[in-house]
Parts: C-alpha cells; sequence; structure tokens
C-alpha cells in the first residue's frame, strides 16, 4: 500500500521520472491558452483529478468508483478542450491495482472504450494539437490496453508469493510445535517413570530408616543412582532423539516392579528382528509408560510381561492381577494418549483391557517396518 503523501505509483515499468513529466505536462497544456477563464478551469481539472486519485488509493467501496468516474470524465474533458490525453496512464495503472476480478475487468473496458473514444473526437475538435504529438498519443494508448494487464498480475503474483512466504512460516511453526510435543511426551515417558521409581524408593526408606538402616541407605542409594540416570535420560532427549533398545528397557522396568514390590516375570526375546530403530524406540517407551500406570495405578501383586514375534507382527503384553481400570479412565491421561499417537505414526495399535486387573496389548505391524527400512534404504 502507498503512503498519502505518494502520489506518483509505485512499480509499474515506467521511471518515477515519466511519472513527474506526465504531472507537470497537464500544467504546460493549459497554460498554452490564452483564455483566464480556460486556464482556471484546466487547474480545477488537474486539481480536481490528484485529489480524487489519491482518494481512489486511500478510500474504499463507492467513493472508489465515483473518483474513478470523475477522473475518467476529467480525463475525457482534458483530452477534448487541452489536447492532453496522458491522464489516461494514471488511471490504467489505478485499474491494475483492483484485484477484484469483475471490478477490474468492467473498468478496464470502460477505460479503453472513453480513452479510444475521447482521442478520436479529440482528433476531430483539437487536430492540429494531437497530431503534433501522435507518437506519444499511441504510446499512452498501448499503455491504457498493456499498463492494467500488467500490473493486475504482478499484483496477483506478489499475493502467491506472500501466501507461498505464510505457508512455509506456517510450515516451520507446525514443525517446531511438533518437536515441543515430541519432547514433552518422551519427558513424560522418561521422567515420570524415574520419579515414580524415586517416590516409591523413597517410601520404603522412609520405611526402613527406624528398623532397618543398611537397607535404608541402599534404598538412598538407588534413589541418588535413578535420579543420576534420569538426569542423563533427559540430557539425551534434549541433545538427540534417545536410542531405546527395548533389552535396555526391560532391565529398567524390572528394577521399578521390584522396587514396587510386583513380582515380574518376563516372557520372550526382546532381540526384535528385521525392525527399524523407531519402531524399538516406540515401543520401548509404549512399555515403559505401560509399566509406570502398572506401578502407579494397578495396586497389583504381580506384573507378566509377554514379547511374540510373528512374521506379519511384533505383540508385547502387559498384565497385571491389580484394581482393573475403569472404563472411563480408558482416555484420561497423558500416557496412554502419548502410546496412541506414537503407535499411530508406526501404524501400530493399543487395546487396553480390563481382564482380572488390566491387560496392555501393543501391536506393531513388520511389514510397515519393512517399508520404512526400504525407504530409508
Ligand atoms: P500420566 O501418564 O500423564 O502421568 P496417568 O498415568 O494418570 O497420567 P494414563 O497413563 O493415560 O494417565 O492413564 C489413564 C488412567 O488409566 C490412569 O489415571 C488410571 O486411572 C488408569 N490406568 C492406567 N493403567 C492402569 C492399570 N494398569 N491399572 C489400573 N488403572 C490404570
Ligand atoms: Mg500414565
Amino acid at each position: 500500500m502507498q503512503n498519502w503523501y505518494q502520489l506518483f505509483p509505485k512499480n509499474t515499468g515506467l521511471s518515477l521520472y515519466a511519472w513527474i513529466i506526465f504531472c507537470v505536462l497537464p500544467f504546460y497544456f493549459i497554460f498554452r491558452t490564452a483564455q483566464w477563464v480556460e486556464i482556471s478551469i484546466g487547474l480545477l481539472m488537474v486539481g480536481i483529478f490528484f485529489t480524487t486519485y489519491r482518494l481512489a488509493f486511500i478510500k474504499k467501496g463507492w467513493t472508489v468508483y465515483v473518483s474513478v468516474g470523475i477522473q475518467m470524465a476529467i480525463s475525457i474533458g482534458m483530452t477534448l478542450y487541452f489536447g492532453y490525453a496522458y491522464f489516461s496512464l494514471f488511471l490504467a495503472f489505478f485499474i491494475g491495482n483492483i484485484q477484484h476480478r469483475a471490478g477490474f475487468i468492467t473498468l478496464y473496458i470502460v477505460h479503453l472504450v472513453t480513452t479510444l473514444a475521447a482521442v478520436i473526437i479529440g482528433f476531430a475538435l483539437q487536430t492540429s494539437t494531437l497530431l503534433t504529438q501522435l507518437p506519444f498519443i499511441i504510446v499512452s494508448i498501448i499503455g491504457v490496453i498493456l499498463l492494467p494487464f500488467n500490473m493486475y498480475n504482478r499484483n496477483k503474483q506478489e499475493m502467491l508469493e506472500n501466501k507461498l512466504q505464510d505457508a512455509n512460516e506456517r510450515i516451520s511453526e507446525l514443525l517446531v510445535a511438533e518437536e515441543r510435543q515430541r519432547i514433552a511426551r518422551d519427558l513424560h515417558d522418561t521422567l515420570g517413570q524415574k520419579l515414580s521409581l524415586i517416590g516409591l524408593k523413597s517410601d520404603l526408606a522412609g520405611k526402613l530408616i527406624d528398623h532397618d538402616l543398611d537397607n535404608a541407605k541402599r534404598e538412598i542409594t538407588d534413589i541418588h543412582h535413578t535420579a543420576r540416570t534420569a538426569l542423563k535420560e533427559v540430557r539425551e532427549i534434549v541433545s538427540t532423539m534417545k536410542n531405546n533398545k527395548l533389552e535396555d528397557e526391560l532391565v529398567h522396568i524390572q528394577q521399578v516392579l521390584r522396587a514396587a514390590q510386583i513380582d515380574d516375570s518376563i516372557s520372550g526375546s526382546p532381540h526384535l528382528s528385521d525392525t527399524p530403530l523407531l519402531v524399538e524406540n516406540v515401543l520401548s517407551m509404549c512399555l515403559k509408560e505401560a509399566v509406570t500406570n502398572v506401578v502407579k495405578h494397578s495396586e497389583a501383586t504381580v506384573c507378566k510381561i509377554s514379547i511374540i514375534q510373528s512374521q506379519s507382527e511384533i505383540t508385547i503384553t502387559v498384565w497385571d492381577n491389580g484394581i482393573g481400570m475403569k472404563r472411563h479412565e480408558n482416555s484420561i491421561g497423558n500416557g496412554l494418549r502419548g502410546m496412541r499417537e506414537r503407535l499411530e505414526f508406526v501404524n501400530g495399535n493399543l487395546e487396553v483391557e480390563a481382564l482380572e486387573g488390566t491387560v496392555v496389548t501393543i501391536q506393531v505391524p513388520k511389514i510397515i517396518g519393512q517399508t520404512k527400512q526400504e525407504e530409508v534404504l
């Protein structure tokens, strides 16, 4: 958008000096006439033209159309009475700036017809004046034909470029948001488990401190160790995507279950064949959250984990003999939601059932793993 003090159009393809000449030139045509009345009328017309021209840029709605109408009338008047046909170029520039397609086409046609009519009649009335400037008049008629389209297309292109820039900015914002979400999820999964463990162990140490000082000391050493591990994991999450092996995860899980005095039994091999790292990461995080939930919510005494690998899929089941999950609780909390989101990403599936306790089944198709691997290769 132009500022109020900018009378000369920008980016028209014509230099600023050409526009200055077109602004000064009407005065030359007016002052050529000896009659004071005609000079006054001419000056008034030029004044009104430039005022309405600025108004058309600043205002919106009907004022624009009235201003353009007045300018067209003045342009015709100047051509017929003073032989000055170049106001039509200012109008051509303004029409090129109209974004509304129907408005643009209508004003373009009206302007072209009135300019041609004014020039033809002008030749009849001011034959000698217009004949001397015939080459310039031809150039300005070409300008009236081409300038609006040139401006219209340039504005459209600018608009598309701006939209593209906006879209790119939006994409990078979304990428940042997605990355934040991922880090938040990782922090929740990692820190959640470690803090639960610290809570359990400090409870235990509190109970032991009066009658079994040695064991209490061991628990406090464990707490210290867990806090250090948590700190290390947080650093890893922040620096890079953590490489979580299922095998390592099972060791942590056993530690947690033992600290919570829940009997654990693990069946199946944690060595996954033909499974991309990403899928193993997701499985590890989901397993960790499922076991953390067992410790936090189930009040169970036994937790069984089984890892089954078939040709087509990997299934991990976490069963506990606790209080069972109530139906309405299925969708509450970040933990289960995070698991679902992660599994969806690798085309996996999560099922939570209340069967003499809770059964959490995590399933990932192997075929997706293979396809992803092929993509990486
Ligand atoms: P967060 O994981 O964000 O710290 P959360 O553990 O409460 O919070 P979810 O992991 O989504 O959230 O679990 C949702 C709810 O399901 C829990 O609040 C709990 O009531 C119930 N729940 C989950 N797992 C079990 C389980 N093994 N036994 C009993 N209830 C469970
Ligand atoms: Mg949870």
